[in-house]
Parts: C-alpha cells; sequence; structure tokens
C-alpha cells in the first residue's frame, strides 16, 4: 500500500505546484467541485477523494507526474473515459491518490494499412479508433456500448470485450504492442507491430486486464481487420436457450465467419428495454421467451450474405428451432434492432435497484446455468426479478437482478439482498467450472470474489507479479487484490 503522503495540506500544495510545473496550471485540478465527476463512477456506486486530478499530454509528462507522486508516496489512479463497471477507476475515499487521465494523449500515431496496424495514443476514445480505421478501408472490431466515451487505455486495462468477441476475441486478441509508463517513472516501449515473435514471456498480456495495477498504459499497437462492405441484422424469435444454442450452431456451420454478433435476450428484458423506450418498437408479431440478436458481415458486395442469411434462418424456421426472424431491411432497421440490445443497462437503472453478473460458463452450459440460478433466485428472493442478457457465443451471460425500490428501501436490506443473490450466482457458476468476471474486470467491487474463488496458487503468482512491477504498492491502491 502506499503510504499515504501527503497528509499535510502543504505537502498537498507543493505536490500539486511540482505537477503544474510538468503539465500546465490548467492540467491539474484539486478543487473538490471541478474534481467531482473523476471521483464518483458512471452508476454513483464508489465514491472517492484525491489530492488531484492531472491531464498528462505526452509519455514523457506521464513519467514525470508518476515519479513526482513515487516520490511524495502516494497512490496513482489511472482513469480513462470512467465507464468501467468495478469502479477501477475511481481512487479510494482515503484521498492520498492523484488520478491520472490520459484524455489529452489522443493521437493517432501511424495507420500502417500494409501490416494491419494502428499506433494510437492511451487516451483516444473508442469510436474515433473505429472511424479512422474505417477511413482507412479497415475494421478495428472491438464495439461496447460506451464506445463514444471509453478510451483505447481503458479498454486494453479491463480487456474489455463486447458484441463481436465471437469472431474478433477480446482485447487481448486485439493488441500487438504496448507503451507503458511503469510504477518507478521509467518507459516501457514494447510497441511492436509484429505478429510473431517469440523471444520469451509476453509481458504486453500482462498490462492487458491488469486495471491500472502495474502502470499507466500510453499507446498501444491495435491489429485491424479488412472492413465488411456487406452487413446484415437479423432477429429471431427463440422458445429456449438449448434452441438458441442449436441456431447458433447451425450458423456457424453455414455461413462461418460470418456471424459477426450473436447475442441473447430474456422476453423480460426486452420487454422491459420497449416499455422503458416507447419510440422502440418490437420488430417481431409475438412475444417469445428469448431472442438472438444476430448479425451477419462479409468483406465481399453483393446479394450473397442475404441469400445465406435468408436460407439459414429459413431452414432453422424450418425445422422449429427457431419460431420467428426478421431480417433488418435497411440500416435504419438494424440501428433500431440494436438499440434495443444497447437500452438494456438505463432500462435495468431506471426498473429498480439493479446488480448484473458478469458471469463466463462453457458455452455448452450455458441453458443449464440460466435454469438453475433462475430456479434458484425466485426461491430465496421472490420479490426480485431477474433478466438475462448476453453474449451466448462466449458463454458470457449478463445476470440483471432487479430489487424493488419500495420492498429494498434501506441500505441494509438492499445490502443482504445483494449478497444473497452473490452468493447463488457465484456458487453455480463455480460448480459450472465458470468465472465470476467475464468482461468487467475486478476493480474494487469484486476483490472478495477474487480471493474466494480464484486458486489461491493463482492469487499468488498474481501478487508476485504485482510486487515485482510496484514493490511499493502505489499503482491503483486496493484494486484487483
Ligand atoms: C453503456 C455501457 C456498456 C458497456 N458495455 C461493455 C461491454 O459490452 N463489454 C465490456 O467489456 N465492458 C463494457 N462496459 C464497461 C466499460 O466501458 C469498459 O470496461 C471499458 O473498457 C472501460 O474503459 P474506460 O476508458 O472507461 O476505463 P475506466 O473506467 O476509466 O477505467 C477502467 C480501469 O482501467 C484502468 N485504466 C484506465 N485507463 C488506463 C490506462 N491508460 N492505463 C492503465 N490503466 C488504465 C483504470 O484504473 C480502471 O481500473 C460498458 C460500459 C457502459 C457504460
Amino acid at each position: 500500500m502506499s503510504s499515504g503522503e501527503p497528509r499535510s495540506q502543504d505537502a498537498a500544495e507543493r505536490l500539486l505546484r511540482k505537477l503544474k510545473e510538468i503539465v500546465g496550471d490548467n492540467h491539474v485540478l484539486a478543487a473538490e467541485a471541478h474534481m467531482e465527476k473523476h471521483l464518483v463512477d458512471w452508476r454513483r456506486r464508489y465514491r472517492g477523494a484525491a489530492v488531484g486530478v492531472v491531464f498528462p499530454r505526452s509519455t514523457e509528462e506521464v513519467a514525470s507526474v508518476v515519479k513526482v507522486c513515487a516520490d511524495a508516496g502516494i497512490g496513482i489512479v489511472p482513469q480513462g473515459g470512467n465507464t468501467g463497471m468495478c469502479g477501477g477507476a475511481i481512487p479510494s475515499p482515503d484521498g492520498h491518490s492523484m488520478v491520472v487521465c490520459p484524455g489529452r494523449m489522443n493521437r493517432v500515431r501511424e495507420i500502417d494499412p500494409t501490416n494491419n496496424t494502428m499506433t494510437v495514443e492511451a487516451g483516444c476514445i473508442l469510436a474515433t479508433i473505429q472511424e479512422v480505421a474505417a477511413d482507412n478501408d479497415r475494421l478495428f472490431p472491438l464495439s461496447l456500448g460506451s464506445e463514444g466515451s471509453c478510451q483505447i487505455g481503458g479498454n486494453v486495462a479491463t480487456n474489455a470485450g463486447g458484441t463481436a468477441v465471437l469472431r474478433y476475441g477480446p482485447m487481448r486478441d486485439l493488441v500487438l504492442g504496448i507503451e507503458a509508463v511503469l510504477p518507478d517513472g521509467r518507459i516501457w516501449n514494447g510497441l511492436s507491430r509484429l505478429r510473431k515473435d517469440n523471444t520469451g514471456y509476453d509481458l504486453k498480456q500482462l498490462f492487458i486486464g491488469s486495471e491500472g495495477t502495474l502502470g499507466i498504459i500510453t499507446a498501444v499497437v491495435l491489429k485491424l481487420y479488412p472492413k465488411p462492405h456487406s452487413q446484415l441484422t437479423a432477429l429471431a424469435a427463440i422458445l429456449d436457450l438449448d434452441l438458441a444454442l442449436a441456431l447458433l450452431s447451425r450458423l456457424r456451420s453455414e455461413l462461418g465467419d460470418r456471424i459477426s454478433n450473436f447475442e441473447i435476450m430474456s422476453r423480460n428484458e426486452f420487454a422491459l428495454v420497449l416499455a422503458h423506450n416507447p419510440e422502440l418498437v418490437d420488430p417481431l408479431d409475438a412475444a417469445s421467451p428469448w431472442y438472438a440478436f444476430i448479425e451477419v458481415t462479409d468483406t465481399i458486395v453483393g446479394d450473397d450474405l442475404a441469400a445465406a442469411l435468408e436460407e439459414s434462418l429459413a431452414a432453422a424456421l424450418e425445422s422449429g428451432i427457431a419460431t420467428d426472424a426478421v431480417i433488418a431491411a435497411n440500416l435504419a432497421q438494424a440501428a433500431a434492432i440494436w438499440r434495443i440490445r444497447h437500452s438494456v443497462t438505463e432500462a435495468n437503472i431506471a426498473s429498480g435497484f439493479s446488480i448484473s453478473h458478469d458471469t463466463s460458463v462453457p458455452v455448452s452450459q450455458v441453458p443449464t446455468f440460466v435454469a438453475q440460478v433462475d430456479a434458484a433466485i425466485a426461491a430465496a428472493l421472490p420479490e426480485v426479478s431477474t433478466y438475462y442478457v448476453g453474449h451466448l457465443g462466449d458463454g458470457n451471460i449478463h445476470v440483471v437482478v432487479v430489487f424493488p425500490r419500495d420492498t429494498y428501501a434501506t441500505q441494509d436490506h438492499f445490502d443482504d439482498g445483494v449478497r444473497a443473490a452473490n452468493a447463488i450466482v457465484d456458487r453455480i457458476t463455480v460448480a459450472l467450472g465458470g468465472s465470476i468476471s467475464a468482461e468487467h474486470g475486478i476493480g474494487q467491487s469484486n476483490v472478495g470474489r477474487l480471493l474466494q474463488f480464484k486458486p489461491p496458487l493463482e492469487i499468488e503468482f498474481m501478487r508476485s507479479i504485482k510486487d515485482l512491477f510496484d514493490p511499493r504498492g502505489i499503482m491503483n491502491p486496493g484494486k484487483l487484490f
């Protein structure tokens, strides 16, 4: 842990003065009101305090900032777009940390369409990276509901997943090189653009998913892919999750890698989203217990893709795998279908006190997982509502538990309910060989659960790695461990 300096007002002011000399007066915040949005997570679940918030402009500035903070012995909390799910970017309430935001470091340093790589600074917004790739006739496939505000440094630090993992993998599969400032202020230039490099340990992988605990990521080399020129969206109605897996399997056999998204949603979640967004229309005629949101893409222009998808879905309807399906006729219809999928978080928050689990189990175990969780929560917490949405092809299901505001009016009652729901989901997850955090990470929300469920030997190795990089424990204290 950090030593907690500077504890006195004088020491804090000296530190802030030094930081202003590095990044300029306008790029250090210290007034409570100015720091507010950097001290609270977007779901307003965590509130921290800090000596200041600093906005460096270059890797060298980050290195100087880190050295000054390390000398003062205070914690350093990297913060990207502050869209994380687990409070990882929020400092602890003790007020002895500095929040470091790389948002001004937002240059695309290089794009190499022949090598299919792009070198970007950590503060680049994900949507901007997607646009720059598209302008160069390439695809950067990472896609999240938060893509308009999350930063690539945050995406790497959380090993973000999202809707295109099925085809392209999570962030871990999309990075070739990393540049980072280490906790002692040294700069590690690991900006490799190589696809093959078999020279020992793959250090960049340690930083991917490290949640700011090993250093500050300042730049990344990303993999690019051919830009799809045909893209279709479909929505299918399905009776149960075994049939959803059968549909995915059939589509994969018949369309191969052209399946880029396959998301599922339970009827009650679908209905909640429609109720919360009156402008959205149910694209299907009748209600169904489950829905699959499907996207297929191809680099070839023409009608082949539409014909192949129509044929596959028709065969699925014929054989009873799906009960109804619609293919979006144009981009507006496709966007309307995806809006239903992307409006889940807001609808859940509006309907009560909601928590969302981020479980993965082997894909074949998803139907068992959902059936067991549903039965156990209904028995233990009859007044809550449980919704399901997720990335079926990755075995990643978000179990959303909504606690009615009137029944769970006191914090203690709510906390008891959350503990009971977590215990149920965790027990079933572990029994089925799953993970308690598929894509959101650990941050501060899941520290206890990580220690509870990760094998002790793995925790020991993780601690050794943390000690090796950060022996004084100043990088993002209280997160991950
Ligand atoms: C509407 C919505 C939808 C979402 N959908 C998904 C989804 O489908 N899949 C998914 O995986 N996530 C999803 N998320 C969560 C979130 O967007 C991701 O975790 C994202 O990768 C976080 O990026 P950020 O820049 O906001 O990071 P922050 O929230 O700022 O930080 C997250 C963690 O990374 C660390 N960090 C940030 N920048 C750096 C850096 N430069 N160097 C070192 N450490 C750093 C922080 O210390 C913190 O521990 C969603 C969030 C929202 C609001």
